[in-house]
């Protein structure tokens, strides 16, 4: 007979995802026991990992395509202000759980580094112009600076200056308050934090292969063990599929409504 693991929480691959959540999690219901699977032979080796991503700390300073212009020249700053508002919330948690002392040094994980986007042409000036103008009147990018000196520019942006058409029509923003995030580094301390409450158990070089709701609402969740090769169950309260890529296999196969319209883009 196949061994059965019982658990509240089981929470599929171990990126940036599934760590958030169950730290969430342990935060909110100390006593729930999570499960944490990951077909790799650590945690944030795909799309979390520093070397897998740009590690800009989305706040909507430089992102362009945040602030949206419609057919009547208007630029929407809503987009922008919720992705900043969330990011502010990321840091706010991040910063709660250094008091916590369940992440370590910040620097481990986050940096200061100025967000700035930079335009050429009129069309594109004008843009970032109405832009940083529409984001003024939040005052969470109250501090972004606007140039279209090149003088200026050449401050915040040498190399992007340098040797250029003194005739061309450049614009930029900069802003101090942009951020470098290493998002493997806090998947790892996450994970690590979790593990030492001894309520959660990391399965590394475990593979998701299917799951569905039994009758009871629990997950059966259908684990091999890569090394060993081993079949077993795992049967879960709540289930999070946080596997990345692989997620909208697992998605499919689960069954629920939502999965049957996922399709993988061409
Ligand atoms: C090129 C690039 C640049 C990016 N730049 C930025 C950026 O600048 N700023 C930013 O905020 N975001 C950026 N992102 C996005 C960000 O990296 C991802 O949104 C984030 O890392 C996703 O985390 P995740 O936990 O969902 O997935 P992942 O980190 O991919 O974790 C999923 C895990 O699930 C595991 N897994 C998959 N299938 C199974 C299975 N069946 N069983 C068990 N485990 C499984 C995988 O091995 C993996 O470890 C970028 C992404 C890319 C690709």
């Amino acid at each position: 007979m196949k061994e059965t693991i019982e658990t509240d929480v089981a929470l599929i691959g171990g990126g940036i995802m599934s760590a958030t959540l169950g730290m969430l999690i342990n935060q909110l219901a100390p006593d729930k026991s999570i499960h944490i699977f990951e077909r790799l032979k650590d945690v944030a080796e795909e799309a979390s990992d520093a070397w897998n991503n740009a590690g800009t700390g989305h706040a909507a300073l430089c992102e362009l395509n945040y602030t949206p212009e419609d057919a009547k020249g208007v630029v929407h700053t809503d987009k922008a202000r919720s992705i900043m508002e969330q990011f502010e919330v990321s840091k706010q948690f991040w910063a709660y759980l250094i008091e916590q002392e369940r992440l370590a040094n910040p620097k481990d994980f986050i940096r200061s580094t100025p967000h700035m986007s930079f335009v050429r042409g009129d069309k594109d000036v004008t843009y970032l112009k109405k832009r940083f103008k529409a984001l003024q009147k939040s005052i969470l990018f109250k501090e972004m600076q606007y140039a279209e000196d090149p003088n200026i520019i050449q401050q915040w942006a040498p190399l992007v200056t340098d040797g250029r058409d003194n005739t061309e029509k450049i614009a930029a923003t900069y802003s101090t308050l942009g951020t470098d995030v290493n998002f493997g580094a806090i998947t790892g301390a996450l994970v690590n934090s979790l593990q030492k409450t001894g309520k959660a158990e990391l399965h590394l070089h475990h593979e998701v292969k299917k799951l569905k709701q039994q009758k009871d609402s629990r997950w059966l969740i259908k684990v091999k063990d890569l090394s060993s090769g081993k079949k077993y169950n795992v049967l879960a309260k709540f289930v999070f599929i946080g596997a990345g890529g692989g997620s909208l296999e697992l998605l499919q196969k689960s069954d629920i409504p939502e999965g049957k319209n996922m399709v993988a883009s061409p």
